[in-house]
């Protein structure tokens, strides 16, 4: 195998992380590089990316911290905090 195919085979095996990440709103292309790169990592870490949020109104996957959407540029509705955050640091048990 030379060194084309080899770039060959990184490219098509970094669509996969890319695709993954870019369903959790992380950049496709960024991504795909990455993967690209280092796919053993790459992988892994597109696997255990923290859950974004949803878009409401495209219902593509979008960044925790995203006022606009960056799929349909509308205006997202304030971000609701995870149940068990407020929870941090109080004792709920007897
Ligand atoms: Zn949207």
């Amino acid at each position: 195998m030379d060194i084309g195919t080899l770039a060959v085979v990184a490219v098509v095996i970094g669509l996969l992380p890319a695709a993954i990440a870019q369903s959790k709103g992380e950049d496709f292309l960024v991504w795909w590089i990455y993967g690209a790169a280092f796919f053993i990592v790459a992988l892994p870490h597109a696997l255990v990316l923290a859950p974004t949020r949803i878009c409401p109104f495209c219902a593509e996957g979008i960044k925790p911290g995203a006022v606009v959407c960056p799929h349909c540029q509308r205006d997202l509705p304030a971000e609701s905090a995870p149940p068990n955050q407020s929870s941090s640091g109080e004792a709920y048990w007897p």
